[in-house]
């Protein structure tokens, strides 16, 4: 008998009809003879909403009460897919992250799971039952309340996979699997039938929000088969691998974009040995996430600085690079706004030279500024204007073929 962790997201639980669908799903597995561990997300838009209303009362709630106020989404849909499964003669139990045994560091709304203590959850494998688990959600060594970042429930699922040495990870969502680019943006995207850990790895960091960054990190470090499916239709999905086989010989497997991004420069600093350290330190120190960096020398000997953070992180970042002004010795900053990153990412990159100069002069032939790069083995991104961002992301699918073949259909 194999054990197996289905994650079911938000739109697949967005309604009671939409949980009972989930519940036969379930079932199906547990009939094949499988031990079956479910997790899910919040019922539909429910995440957003808590936020909104936290929004109306403070501008930044505090950060351990909104943890308190989101985990109560995931504890809607435990329960109530707990009694669908129920109702259909299933004996099930549902439990929050904390009584599931998730201990996470001590850092709100973005915590990393630590470890997970899984006896309570064996228990009521053993004895048949069916298990449900709330996502995004687990506790600190000192008892506080935590989530994992948001779309974090696909983690709990891994994590869960990885610690109690599940045969399968499947994720079910409302696409049917990882696409060559973001289907709801671009008509002409394709399902991939398999992506490689790194390459799934890179997509999501990169901003393709299918799956969460860490739930892709945990299924490459503890070798955890990863599929990624519909809840609603019944076909093949994606499948998250060690190794994926490129399809036509192509060197580019998918494009991620992410909006909300600003570009921070600080200009006129010393020269000197540690300067970038310390300023780096600092904002790692107030968990400020830095992204593309670019350092240049002026012709007086100063260095200036650029890089790039997610807009949501402007004020705090301007707020501590300000107040620390006289330690950095920074002449000025400077902000800009309404950009966006435009990412390629494929394995087959790397023995490709000139991959980079091909993506630049598309961008240049649809008259797309580059306003930042930076590449790894596998990747090449590009900040450009937020307005050309799919425009950037249409020409680019395009001009490496991504949309060649039949077209699938979200
Ligand atoms: P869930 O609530 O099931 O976790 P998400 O909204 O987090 O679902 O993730 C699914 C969404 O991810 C899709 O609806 C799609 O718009 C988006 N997405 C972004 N990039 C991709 C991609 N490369 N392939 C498939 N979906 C993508
Ligand atoms: N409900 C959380 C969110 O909307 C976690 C998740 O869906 O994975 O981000
Ligand atoms: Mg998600």
């Amino acid at each position: 008998m194999a054990l197996i962790v289905q994650k079911f997201g938000g739109t697949s639980v967005g309604s009671v009809e939409r949980i009972k669908n989930v519940a036969k799903r379930v079932i199906e597995e547990k009939e094949n003879g499988n031990d079956v561990v479910v997790v899910v997300s919040a019922m539909g838009k429910t995440t957003d909403v808590l936020v909104d209303m936290a929004k109306e009362i403070s501008p930044y709630p505090n950060k351990r009460e909104m943890d308190m106020l989101l985990t109560t989404g995931e504890q809607v849909t435990i329960s109530l897919l707990a009694m669908a499964l129920m109702e259909e003669g299933y004996e099930a139990v549902s439990y929050t992250g904390w009584q599931a045994g998730i201990q996470t560091e001590a850092l709100h709304s973005n915590a990393r799971i630590l470890n997970i203590e899984t006896s309570r959850i064996e228990n009521p494998l053993q004895r048949g039952k069916i298990v449900i688990v709330a996502g995004f959600q687990g506790i600190t060594a000192d008892g506080e309340i935590t989530t994992l970042g948001r779309g974090g429930s696909d983690t709990t699922a891994v994590a869960l996979a990885a610690a109690l040495k599940a045969a399968r990870c499947d994720i079910y969502t409302d696409v049917t699997g990882v696409f060559t680019t973001d289907p709801r943006y671009v008509k002409g995207a394709r399902k991939l039938l398999s992506v490689s850990y790194d390459e799934m790895l890179e997509l999501a960091n990169l901003g393709a929000g299918v799956l969460h960054p860490r739930a892709v990190e945990f299924a490459k470090n503890y070798n955890i088969p990863l599929e990624v499916r519909s809840s609603m239709e019944r076909t093949t999905g994606t499948r998250i691998e060690e190794e994926a086989s490129m399809e036509q010989n192509l060197i580019v497997r998918g494009i991620a974009f992410e909006d909300n991004i600003t570009r921070i420069s600080i200009l006129g600093m010393p020269n000197a040995i540690g300067s970038l350290s310390n300023i780096f330190t600092l904002l790692a120190k107030h968990h400020i996430n830095v992204d593309i960096i670019i350092q240049s020398i002026t012709a007086d000997g100063n260095t200036n600085l650029s890089f790039s953070i997610k807009s949501q992180d402007l004020k705090e970042t301007l707020e501590v690079l300000e107040s620390n002004k006289s330690t950095l010795q920074f002449e000025d900053i400077e902000t800009e706004t309404g950009l966006a990153k435009v990412s390629i990412v494929g394995s087959g990159m790397v023995s490709n030279p000139g991959v980079a100069a091909e993506m630049f002069s598309v961008l240049s032939q649809n008259g797309i500024q580059i306003k930042m790069v930076s590449t790894s083995e596998i990747k090449v991104s590009t900040v450009v204007d937020e307005k050309h961002m799919i425009t950037a992301v249409e020409s680019l699918h395009e001009a490496f073929q991504l949309d060649v073949g039949e077209p699938s259909t979200i």
